[in-house]
């Protein structure tokens, strides 16, 4: 058992002791059996939240109308769930009733795949209705019960499977498969941003080529922003992604936008549209502008400059993108800049008013502009006297 559950084990116990079930469940229990490292700890007990409340002190209400209460222990905080049963779906997202059961049977029944709806005992026993350890050991990605109904309950559930085949490395049961292809327009009732977790997830599994395969092959993708007639470019993409894959956000989106043919502004239409924070849709533009340059050709070291922060993500990307360049090189470039911000001239605004005599005003920008270009592309050294000198030329030949 690894640290985390052990370290969790007095929980359990706790529970126990009081007269209830509890149960480690979920991702952290088919982590384990793959022998991955685990994030969270969840428990499921048969406990009602209030009771909970009652065995422990200190808890912090998380999901109480769905049943979950933190319990903190030493710092840690466990989700613990109760036991529950989900009604009827009429919205294709969400239950109309979320009931509380006693039996954790009828709470595994609900959960999505069988490889994540295994429990664990806190004596390591591990209970599998669905034979989720078979499908573990088989590599399969199944839905528990009939895909069809459970896609209809829920249609995350659909882009749940394709980033769980692409993280897990696991291949989508042929009739799990079946049910994504027939019911993939049910995707259009999903809010974005919960499509978006599970697409960024994806693009950055291990196994993100397969992953992103399934996904045109089912047809998801039309019922997603901006992705509806994108196919041959999805599957481009999807043949890189069988080389490397990108390890952030950032990397992953501002890829596709590459793969997509999209020009720094559609970028950032893109990206709106799947609600990005607005520092990523920044870098990705950056991103973009100097891939695009790339594409060309070579670049210079004026292009490198301005891609500057986004400039980390723009080499990994191009790493992983079809574009042959030498990212060493380009990153060796970069890291020679003189400068890599304005901010580190050796001059600024205020100095300038001082030694020249200049009133505030449109020709400030320009004198600053033009001597971080020349800094940038190695015309002017970035020493105070030598940009004073080049400032006051430039003032001259405004004058006349
Ligand atoms: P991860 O490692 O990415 O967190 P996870 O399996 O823990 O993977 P979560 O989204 O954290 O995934 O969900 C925890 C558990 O809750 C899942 O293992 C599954 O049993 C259940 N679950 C989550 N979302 C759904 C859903 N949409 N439909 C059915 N069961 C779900
Ligand atoms: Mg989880």
């Amino acid at each position: 058992m690894p640290l985390e559950f052990i370290e969790a084990l007095p929980i359990l116990e706790t529970i126990e002791n009081a007269g209830y079930e509890a149960y480690f469940v979920g991702g952290s229990v088919r982590d384990t059996l793959l022998s991955k490292p685990i994030h969270d700890v969840d428990i499921a007990t048969s406990a009602y939240p209030e009771e909970i409340k009652k065995i422990f002190n200190r808890t912090v209400d998380t999901g109480i109308e769905h049943g979950t209460v933190m319990i903190l222990d030493h710092g840690t905080g466990y989700e613990t769930t109760t036991f529950r049963t989900e009604s009827t779906y009429t919205d294709f997202r969400r239950p109309d009733e979320v009931k509380f059961v006693r039996s954790l049977d009828e709470d595994l029944k609900r959960r999505d795949f069988t490889v994540n709806a295994l429990a664990l005992t806190k004596d390591g026993e591990v209970i599998d209705l669905f034979g989720g350890v078979q499908d573990m050991s088989a590599k399969v990605l199944r839905a528990v019960g009939r895909p069809e109904e459970r896609f209809h309950e829920d249609a995350l559930r659909m882009m749940r499977a394709v980033r769980f085949a692409a993280q897990l490395d696991f291949k989508i049961d042929p009739d799990t498969q079946k049910a994504i292809a027939e019911n993939a327009p049910l995707l259009a009732n999903i809010a974005v941003e919960r499509i978006n977790v599970e697409f960024s997830k994806l693009m950055q599994g291990t196994s993100a080529s397969y992953g992103l395969v399934e996904m045109i092959k089912s047809g998801l993708n039309r019922f997603m922003p901006g992705l509806s007639s994108t196919d041959q470019d999805l599957a481009a993409y999807a043949e890189l992604l069988q080389i490397a894959q990108p390890a952030d956000d950032s990397q992953a989106w501002s890829l596709l936008s590459f793969e997509l043919g999209l020009n720094p502004q559609d970028t950032s239409k893109f990206l709106k549209l799947w609600k990005q924070p607005n520092e990523m849709i920044q870098t990705a533009k950056s991103v973009i502008t100097l891939m695009n340059k790339l594409r060309l050709g070579d670049v210079n070291d004026w292009d490198l400059y301005q891609t500057q922060d986004a400039i980390t993500t723009a080499l990994a990307t191009v790493k992983i993108s079809e574009i042959s360049a030498n990212v060493d090189n380009l990153s060796m470039r970069y890291q020679a800049l003189p400068i890599k911000h304005k901010q580190e001239l050796a001059i600024n605004g205020g100095e300038l008013v001082k030694s020249l005599h200049l009133a505030p005003g449109p020709l400030f920008g320009k004198i600053l502009a033009d001597l971080e270009h020349r800094v940038v592309t190695g015309g002017l050294e970035n020493e105070r006297a030598a940009l004073l000198h080049a400032a006051a030329e430039i003032v001259e030949k405004e004058k006349k």
